[in-house]
């Protein structure tokens, strides 16, 4: 048996230790593997190589990707789909393994309607994979930002401030619910739901009255206009308001030990799947458990936000 191994869209910590574990495992089972580096654009560029057990030495507690990743235009075409199949198909791979997010799955999907097997595990910092209660990575940047708002909230309780943290998420609110949850955050601004700002200033007021020294919110990028926002709380409750954008720092970073074994787990199950004959699925967490999903399934549910959490989160913040 012979497979590939690509990371595809925005990196995640968590990416390299599932590459390992697919390269592992493949060896153990005597598959031959090779590892497509940059994402889909290694395929149109052949940057395809075959891995032994040294290549994926020292790398399970590295973040970013070490076989890089790219957002790749060429996919985007039906023309270019045809090319990276036939592409694939010379090198006769019984499955090409995708470690990334949404996009990447969508790729996948594309490959797979050219009759290339493909086997998929989520691999974004955002969450957003509906099918997988979690992606890899999710968890180590919801650590980096509690950390840094522990942080925040030290100043901003000596100087007695508002804080604002911007944390990433254009599309999807998961980092700044799970965040803002974990580190006990007055208010959570998300794309997904609208906020009023008059209804955050009145509970800043409140705890103000009741002593409280400082407020933090967590806002996602994709919330709405920060520094508007930031200005409007500062005119309306007279705190000092400071904004600091966490940025890129939440993308990298060594992955946490939940990430790891996540990745870990989905990344032996993927090669299972393949010696399986379980092509075209898609690697899951699921209830708790790791599962396979036809990838079409996958691809077809749509994200639900965790209003839950969110209402948890607005509660103990009272
Ligand atoms: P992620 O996988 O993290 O969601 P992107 O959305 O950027 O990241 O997708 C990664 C890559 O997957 C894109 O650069 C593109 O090459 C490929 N891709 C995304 N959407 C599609 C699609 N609808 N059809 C084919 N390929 C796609």
């Amino acid at each position: 048996m012979k497979l590939g191994v690509l990371t595809s869209g925005g990196d995640s910590p968590g990416m390299n230790a599932a590459v390992r574990a697919v390269v592992r495992n493949s060896i153990y089972n005597d598959i031959e593997i090779y590892a497509i580096r940059y994402g889909y654009t290694g395929i149109f560029e052949q940057k395809i190589e075959k891995m032994n057990i040294y290549s994926v030495a020292d790398i399970i507690q590295r973040g970013g990707t070490t076989l890089h990743t790219s957002r790749c235009p060429m996919m985007m075409s039906s023309e270019g789909v045809d090319r990276a199949a036939e592409i694939l198909n010379a090198y006769a791979f019984d499955a090409l393994i995708v470690i990334g997010g949404d996009g990447s799955y969508r790729g996948a999907a594309e490959l797979s309607a050219r009759g290339i097997n493909v086997i998929v595990l989520p691999g974004t910092i955002d969450n957003d994979v509906a099918s997988s209660e979690y992606s890899i990575g999710f968890d180590t940047a919801v650590n980096t930002a509690i950390e840094a708002i522990g942080r925040i909230r030290d100043t901003s309780l000596s100087h007695n401030r508002a804080s604002v943290v911007e944390v990433m998420g254009r599309n999807c609110g998961n980092i700044a619910l799970f965040s803002g949850l974990a580190g006990g955050a007055e208010a959570i601004c998300v794309p997904e739901l609208s906020y009023d700002a008059d209804a955050i200033c009145a509970k800043m007021l409140r705890g103000k009255d009741r002593g409280k020294l400082h407020s933090i919110i967590v806002y996602a990028e994709g919330a709405g206009d920060v520094d508007k926002f930031c200005a409007e709380i500062a005119e309306k409750t007279q705190m000092t308001t400071n904004k600091t954008s966490l940025g890129y720092i939440q993308r990298g970073g060594a992955p946490t030990a939940f990430d790891r074994i996540l990745a870990s787990r989905m990344g032996a199950m993927a090669v299972e799947a393949a010696i399986a004959g379980r092509m075209n699925t898609a690697v899951c967490m699921r209830g708790g458990k790791y599962v396979l999903m036809e990838l079409s399934e996958a691809l077809s549910m749509q994200f639900v936000f965790d209003s839950e959490a969110y209402r948890i989160a607005m509660q103990l913040s009272i």
